[in-house]
């Protein structure tokens, strides 16, 4: 069990093998019996669904699954109001609540639902995926996508709880369990050099697989205490971001699904730290330890035919960025990461991989 200590408030967070079989017994121990909605998506439904719904009821719950198509498609506002309709036609209120069950796209929809419906009822996670019980499910972001921009309109609201059951990984794909290891690899490298020997000691996917619980609970112990420092993004929380202003660059011009959110981290840790290497910010040979270890879990370390000029765009967003500094996040070692400031156009340094 993990604490999360805010101003506010404060959550647990369980992690144990089969605590799905137990969500009754969790969820009671939590609120009184009254109406809880169940969000998942199509394939988490088919898999998990009943075993929740009826495990809620045996411990007096007035469970309801309300179900949106897998994908990211499904983070809109097309699909919040469809659910603000089944929870006022299902006569859900305040004193009610909401179990998000599901991957990240699923915490992030059922979580800005549950904040904003009645101004907000109870709300739990269940997290599906890795990347979702190593990063979502924690840290209160919620989001929905608008037609143009990613995570456009959220709030900033925790749960009341989240479980953690690795059993649930059984059945994820190779594809989606990397998308939670390139972020178990980063928060390593951004915070937690003993984490990092833990992976480096893993001999392949398989392996992790088994041991994930060890690579889970310090994964989120690296996320709770950005979190706890700085909730409401305003300054450290950034570190997490290690890799990412190149990869949601290289994600956003590649076009949609073709690099995924984890390939698109993993190349652009690559990337920064290869530069900052060369400029003497991050000692020599750290990008050589982050590309081993990438490689080994299957993840890119490089792209072919990368568009440079596409990708800079994407990061500075318009020409008035001309001028601007950009926060970005270097290794000052594997273990340990700093925030440092540059000119926008700095960026296309970075971005200049051909010199090997
Ligand atoms: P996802 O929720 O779409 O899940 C990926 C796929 O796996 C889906 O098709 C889902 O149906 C399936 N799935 C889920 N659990 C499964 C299981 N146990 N077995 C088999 N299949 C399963 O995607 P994701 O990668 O979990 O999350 C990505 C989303 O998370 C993005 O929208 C991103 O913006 C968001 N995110 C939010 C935060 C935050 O702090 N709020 C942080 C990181 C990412
Ligand atoms: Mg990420």
């Amino acid at each position: 069990m993990l604490k999360v200590n805010l101003t506010d408030h404060q959550y647990e967070i369980q992690i144990e093998r089969h605590l799905l079989k137990k969500v009754g017994e969790w969820v009671s121990g939590l609120w009184q019996p009254q109406r809880v909605a169940i969000i998942t998506d199509t394939t988490v439904e088919a898999l998990y669904g009943s075993e929740v719904k009826t495990s809620l009821e045996a411990h007096g719950f007035e469970a309801n699954l309300f179900v949106v198509p897998a994908g990211e498609e499904s983070k809109s506002l097309e699909q919040t109001a469809l659910l603000y309709d089944l929870l006022a036609e299902n006569g859900f209120t305040r004193s009610d609540g909401i179990i998000a069950l599901g991957g990240g796209v699923i915490g992030d929809l059922a979580g800005f639902v549950a904040s904003t419906y009645m101004r907000g009822l109870h709300f739990l996670q269940i997290p599906t995926t890795l990347l979702a019980q190593v990063d979502s499910s924690i840290g209160g972001k919620t989001a929905v996508n608008t037609k143009n921009a990613k995570n456009l309109v959220g709030t900033f609201s925790q749960p009341e709880g989240v479980l953690i059951d690795p059993e649930v990984l059984e059945t994820l794909d190779e594809r989606r369990l990397r998308e939670g290891i390139a972020e178990i690899i980063k928060s390593a490298a951004i915070a937690d050099k003993e984490l990092w020997e833990a992976l480096k000691n893993l001999k392949d996917e398989f392996e992790l697989r088994e041991r994930v619980e060890e690579l889970i609970i310090p994964s989120l112990k690296v996320k709770r205490k950005v979190v706890e420092e700085d909730e409401f993004d305003n300054g450290s929380r950034l570190m997490l971001n290690f890799g990412h202003t190149i990869g949601h660059g290289i994600e956003n011009t590649a076009g949609y699904g073709v690099v995924s959110h984890g390939e698109g981290v993993a190349v652009g840790m690559v990337m920064i730290s290869k530069h900052a290497e060369k400029i003497g910010q991050t000692p020599q040979g750290t990008t050589d330890q982050l590309i081993q270890m990438i490689e080994k879990f299957h993840l890119p370390t490089s792209l072919e035919n990368l568009d440079t000029q596409a990708i800079y765009q994407a990061i500075t967003h318009d020409k008035k960025a001309r001028g601007k500094q950009l926060k970005i996040i270097l290794l000052e070692e594997i273990g340990q990461a700093k925030i440092v400031a540059v000119p926008i156009e700095t960026m296309t340094d970075y971005l200049q991989q051909e010199e090997q």
